[in-house]
Order: structure tokens, then C-alpha cells, then sequence
């Protein structure tokens, strides 16, 4: 069979649950949709760190985060393991990367394996950016989703048709400070978005940790709502009504950079139809982890909880994944690069470090035996400046969720020296599928907390990741 195309979209911070093929209750993406029309939905995607750095590096390389070394936004992605693209262009793929890399600013991080690259410097701008390219850096004119469509579909234009290709298409949208293209200044007015059914949670029963992590709608700040907080709302009183009041500028402004980042997927799609390679190109959609949109009263991701740890996956590759199918077993971020490789005909022993394993399989309808049945998770990065979220471990299974709040940075960059009380989170998410209500403390779950327990500690061994044994624990050495 010819070897297919990989198109790879991946956007920022964008929670599937403003998809509308994952059922949003206020926006419309019409392009993602297809993908989930005419390829295959997943439903119970993880990353296995949430935050923007980690996850992308977990991504190229199948690894988690004490793998490959790059655990926090503060990492420098050094290649002690190798990654997917750079096996690919071994194997005569034409790859090309444009958008956010986000994996450090030091010679050694810059993109490798790619024929052809462009990348914003860290985060970069929503408006008129700066990108890096082999030969230097250039200001660019105009909207940054709209200018990272346009360098793939050039990048599709001249391609070599007699050979392969794998393109990464990865928006910097809709991250944070959330600035939309005009065009979509009359979509989701504030003031017409429905609120999330948990925004008023009130975290009587989480882990004190978790109560102190500053990403309530209230600090929000005026750069990210984008007008000051009107004066009669600015009071210890009118708390309640300044987070809603926060929380429809942050979502009207959050859901029209999801708009510019679905007409990308249009623009694409239309580009590989009218060159008639769409029935054996791969397109994937995907972004680097959830987030939190106004769920529990939050922005952001981090935690563990499944807002912030859930990753949207839409793949569309006629020849070989039936339209409209599901996929409901749990796939994490590691499983990425496995599944690509198997999907281009690659040896997965390119990458022998790597810790996941293709879902190809289940992608074709079939059963993949030996499936893993629960997700380990580690959030590396400690009591950071801003958001003051707490290191974490903990499992997911179909069933129940684990956290182990252990509250050190292990000497992680970015973290600090704090320790903080250690604390433990159970969820039954079958009786309590929003997480609401902690049950560690709560005798009758006293054994499901001791096999969690035991399975944390399993998956440590098995991924080879070290437990958490007080303040003495020893500290990894990580590239700064
Ligand atoms: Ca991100």
C-alpha cells in the first residue's frame, strides 16, 4: 500500500468540550465536526501531564515526562530521546512544522527532523508575529492562525508528490490572552453563554491545596477580559457576579479563537480534496491538553481533573478508518507517536525509549488485546508564581480517579522550594462523573483508596518514574 500523509493539527489549551462534535452546549465548529463525520472520535483521550511543554514533548517522543526530561514550561527539550518526525524524515517523509514548538529558545531545543520549519518564540503573538525559521527570525503581517494555515497550504503547494509528507500544523489559539480575529466579533456576545453546571462548585471536600490554586475566574485579569471590571462590581460583595462577569468575556473571546483554528481544519481539508490526496491523508486534530472553562469556577488546566486532563482527537483517513466511528478505550499523549509510526509503515523500534503503544487497531474497528485499563498521570511543576498549582501523581481508571497531592518540585524548573501538606483525592466518577465529591477520607472507600494506592505504584514501576518518600526524596536532574 502507498504510504499515507500525515496532516497533524494541534492547537493550545483547547478542551473538547468546545467541539461541538463532543456535544458543546454553546459553540459550532463545523470543520472539526466533519472530521468526526467522515473519521473516527475519541472519547477517552489523556495527556499524561497538563501543561503545554511537557505534553508536546511527550508527544514527539512516546515518552512521559522523566523520560524525555522536559517536565515543566520552564524545560529545555534536549533529545535525549529521539522523536516521531525525525524518524519519519529517516524514512523519506518531507516534514515541515509551523506554529507553536514551545520546547525552549536554546540552539539545542530548536526543531530537528523537519525539512522545513516556522515557530513562534515560546507562546508568540496573536497579532502580527515573530517567527523563527532556519534562517532567523522574521515579523510576520496579520492574524497568527490564519498566517500558520497559510505557510501549510504553501507547504502542501510544493511539496514533492512523488513522496510522502507529515505536516504539523500547531496553533498557538486558543492559549492565553485569548485575541480573536475580527471577523468573529459577532459571535458568543458576553452576556449569552451559558454558565457550566459546576462553576459554583465550592470545593468543600477537595484537598486544601487544591482550594489555594489561584485560577479562579476572579483572577482573571483586565488583559485577558479585556476592559476594566465595571466599578459597581469591583466590591468584596458582588464577588459572585464579577466571576460571571469574568467568565463571559473569557469565553466569548476563548470560543472565537476556536472559530479562526476550525476554519484552518476547512481551509486544509479543502486543499488535500482539490489535490485529490484526502482519502489517504491522515488528518488528525488534537490539542496539547484540556481546559478549564469556567468548570468547578476555574480557568486553565493543570489539575487532574478531566476538563484539564481530557484531550479532544478527531482522525479522518477514508482508507482505512470507517466514518463516524468511536473510540472509547483510554489513550494517552504516549500512545501518539506509536500510533503514527505503525500508521506510516515506520519500525517503532526508531524509538526505543518510547512508553506507548499504537491504537491503530482500534482506530480500524478491531480489538487491541492487552489494552491498558487505567492512565498514570504526573503534573511535575510545583507552586509556580501565577496559578500556585501543587505537584500531583495519580491514576484514572473507567471507573475511579486517584491524586496524590505531594506537594514538592523535586527540583523541577519553574517550581518552588515550598512543601506544602500532602494530600490525597478519590472520585467515584461512576456516581460522581463531574467530581465533585472527594472520597478519600470516607470510610466505605477505604478499600478502592488502598487498590488506587496500589495501582499508583504499580504503573510507577512499570514507567519507571520514582514515588514521592517525604522532603528527602532525591532530586532529578533536569536541562535547563
Ligand atoms: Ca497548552
Amino acid at each position: 500500500m502507498t504510504r499515507p500523509n500525515i496532516v497533524f493539527v494541534m492547537s493550545d489549551d483547547h478542551a473538547a468540550h468546545s467541539i461541538s462534535a463532543y456535544g458543546s452546549r454553546v459553540n459550532t465548529t463545523p470543520h472539526l465536526d466533519r472530521l468526526a463525520d467522515e473519521g473516527s472520535r475519541l472519547d477517552a483521550v489523556y495527556c499524561t501531564n497538563s501543561i503545554c511543554t511537557p505534553s508536546r514533548a511527550s508527544i514527539l517522543t512516546g515518552t512521559y515526562s522523566h523520560i524525555n526530561r522536559a517536565p515543566s514550561i520552564y524545560s529545555e527539550f534536549d533529545y535525549r530521546v529521539p522523536t516521531f518526525p525525525q524518524v519519519l524524515q529517516e524514512e523519506g517523509y518531507q516534514t515541515a512544522l509551523y506554529g507553536k514548538w514551545h520546547l525552549g529558545r536554546s540552539e539545542k531545543a530548536r526543531p530537528r527532523g523537519f525539512d522545513d520549519w516556522r515557530i513562534y518564540p515560546d507562546q508568540g503573538a496573536y497579532v502580527d508575529p515573530v517567527m523563527i525559521g532556519p534562517d532567523g527570525e522574521e515579523q510576520l503581517t496579520g492574524y497568527a492562525t490564519d498566517i500558520v494555515t497559510q505557510q501549510s497550504l504553501d507547504f502542501l503547494e510544493r511539496r514533492d508528490p512523488e513522496r510522502p509528507f507529515c505536516l504539523l500544523v500547531h496553533h498557538k489559539a486558543p492559549h492565553r490572552p485569548w485575541v480573536p480575529h475580527p471577523r468573529y466579533d459577532h459571535l458568543y456576545e458576553a452576556g449569552t453563554i451559558p454558565e457550566p453546571e459546576t462553576m459554583w462548585d465550592d470545593h468543600s471536600s477537595r484537598a486544601e491545596v487544591v482550594r489555594q490554586v489561584r485560577m479562579q475566574l476572579d483572577d482573571l485579569r483586565e488583559s485577558d477580559v479585556k476592559e476594566p471590571v465595571p466599578e459597581e462590581l469591583r466590591g468584596e460583595a458582588e464577588a459572585r457576579e464579577r466571576a460571571s462577569w469574568k467568565y463571559q468575556r473569557y469565553m466569548r473571546d476563548y470560543l472565537r479563537c476556536v472559530q479562526a483554528v476550525d476554519d484552518s481544519v476547512g481551509e486544509i481539508l479543502g486543499r488535500l480534496e482539490a489535490d485529490g490526496i484526502d482519502e489517504n491523508t491522515i488528518v488528525i486534530y488534537t490539542s496539547d491538553q484540556g481546559f478549564f472553562l469556567g468548570d468547578h469556577g476555574w480557568f486553565d488546566k493543570r489539575l487532574m481533573l478531566d476538563e484539564s486532563l481530557t484531550m479532544p482527537m478527531l482522525i479522518r483517513w477514508p482508507a482505512q478508518i470507517v466514518a463516524g466511528s468511536r473510540v472509547s478505550d483510554m489513550i494517552t499523549n504516549v500512545d501518539f507517536a506509536a500510533t503514527l509510526l505503525e500508521m506510516c509503515g515506520a519500525n517503532p523500534s526508531a524509538l526505543p525509549e518510547q512508553q506507548g503503544r499504537s491504537f491503530l487497531p482500534q482506530l480500524r474497528g478491531e480489538t487491541n488485546p492487552g489494552w491498558r485499563q487505567s492512565v498514570y498521570y504526573r503534573y511535575w511543576e510545583h507552586d509556580d508564581p501565577e496559578h500556585h498549582a501543587p505537584a500531583h501523581y495519580g491514576v484514572r481508571t473507567p471507573t475511579h480517579k486517584y491524586i496524590h497531592y505531594y506537594n514538592d518540585g523535586l527540583g523541577t524548573p519553574g517550581s518552588s522550594d515550598r512543601v506544602m501538606p500532602v494530600e490525597d483525592e478519590l472520585y467515584d466518577l461512576a456516581v460522581d462523573p463531574h467530581e465533585l465529591i472527594n472520597v478519600a477520607a470516607d470510610p466505605a472507600y477505604a478499600g478502592v483508596l488502598e487498590e488506587m494506592t496500589a495501582l499508583t505504584a504499580q504503573l510507577q514501576e512499570e514507567y519507571g518514574d520514582a514515588p514521592y518518600q517525604g522532603p528527602n526524596t532525591p532530586r532529578l536532574e533536569w536541562p535547563t
